[in-house]
């Protein structure tokens, strides 16, 4: 699985792949990016972590808030940061990759996780569908890290 380091709307005529030390730059479209529970993750507000923490349940001493194994605290908010599938290529192949954090908010017009979540916990899907068709089929330069 390669990961999307930067994806950019400059229109190159074919797929081209130039080695550069692990960096690739592919130019095709953006086939099909996977909307499900898994597009963002929740991370640990500490700017040196930033790992992943997991909200508190009702039966917990402190439920909705969440905690972080790695500081060994429970926090009352955490940062959503982008981790999507996407399938991306021309006519002639194909490939998925990972967006994370920056590529992935490029890759949903200036969408930040955090309007992603707040969409999707107030359940406006026709909205987060819209968001998601909309980066679908557009035309781009992506640089890829194995
Ligand atoms: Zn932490």
């Amino acid at each position: 699985m390669y990961e999307v380091i930067y994806g950019d709307p400059e229109y190159v005529k074919t797929l081209q792949r130039e080695k550069d030390g692990g960096i690739f730059h592919i130019s095709g479209y953006v086939i099909y990016v996977k909307n499900d529970d898994k597009t963002y993750y929740l991370a640990c507000p500490e700017e040196a972590c930033r790992r992943k923490v997991y909200e508190n349940t009702g039966h917990s001493e402190q439920p909705g808030k969440y905690r972080c194994d790695h500081c060994n605290r429970c926090f009352d908010s955490a940062i959503p940061f982008y981790m999507m599938s996407c399938k991306i290529g021309d006519c002639s192949e194909s490939l998925y990759v990972s967006f994370y954090r920056q590529a992935a908010e490029a890759i949903l017009n200036g969408t930040t996780a955090e309007q992603l979540r707040r969409l999707k916990d107030n359940g406006d899907t026709v909205e987060v569908e819209e968001i998601f068709r909309k980066a679908a089929f557009r035309h781009l330069t992506f640089t890829l890290k194995a």
